[in-house]
């Protein structure tokens, strides 16, 4: 069955059309939340791509409230770009080239123009996200991951070999990774409405701010297991993303 009802919708400057997918929440088997705020189910990211890079012109452009006629349900008698084709800017996400690719469309996106504080939000936090698919799943490189039969012994080599080099593209670009969140913590200050669940004591935290983030953290009133593990990293002045549920 497919987990996925498609959608159709046009490129703004030159009409190709491009196939958008909207995943159908009751069919998602496994959902895993990191503590950066990104979610996965079945392996895909379930916040929706409104920044789009058209396939056929190269024009990027918004999609922010898809609307009919600009989106419509119904598979118009024209030629499509698949999703898979669109879908961050094309990009393959299995090495780490690929991961960088998507950190310089972000930062491109950003300098190429002005964002109302929303738009610059989403950007920004995408970005954050994409900085830290370099060394997300980290522990992976722990031989128990291989014992454990997880994977492998070829994949967990491999994989393993690919979030090291990741993790030393990360601390290559640490000056930008942090010039990022800094600017994302001030714009999400200013606009509290647009703070995702327990996104300001993150940023602290990966901004190795580890006190600030506990403050934060020992406000929160009712505990829960992401924000007792967040507080458990604190407490380790452990800075990285980690996999809270999955
Ligand atoms: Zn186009």
């Amino acid at each position: 069955m497919l987990k996925y009802d498609s959608f159709y919708f046009q490129c703004p400057h030159c009409q190709a059309w491009l196939e958008g997918r909207n995943l159908k929440a009751e069919l998602v088997n496994e959902a895993i939340l990191y503590s950066d705020g990104k979610v996965l189910n079945d392996n895909l990211i379930t916040t929706p791509q409104k920044m789009i890079l058209c396939p056929s012109c190269g024009h990027s452009f918004w999609v922010e409230h898809p609307e009919e006629p600009f989106i419509t349900y119904e598979k118009p008698d024209a030629e499509i770009y698949s999703w898979n084709t669109w879908r961050f800017f094309g990009i393959n996400f299995s090495d780490n080239k690929g991961k960088m690719a998507l950190v310089n469309h972000y930062k491109t996106f950003l300098k190429k123009s002005h964002y109302d504080p929303k738009k610059e939000i989403y950007l920004r936090r995408f970005l954050w996200w994409a900085y830290n698919d370099l060394h997300r799943n980290h522990q992976h490189i722990r031989l128990k991951y291989f014992l454990n039969g997880f994977m492998s012994y070829g994949v967990w080599r491999c994989n393993r070999r690919m979030l090291l080099e990741g993790e030393k593209l990360f601390i290559r670009n640490y000056k930008d990774f942090t010039e990022n969140l800094r600017r994302l913590l001030v714009l999400l200050e200013k606009h509290p409405e647009e703070q995702i669940d327990l996104e300001l004591p993150e940023i602290y935290r990966e901004l190795r701010q580890f006190d600030k983030a506990k403050e934060l953290l020992e406000k929160v009133g009712s505990r829960t297991h992401f924000t007792n593990e967040m507080l458990r990293h604190s407490k380790w002045k452990d800075a990285r993303v980690f996999m809270v549920t999955g």
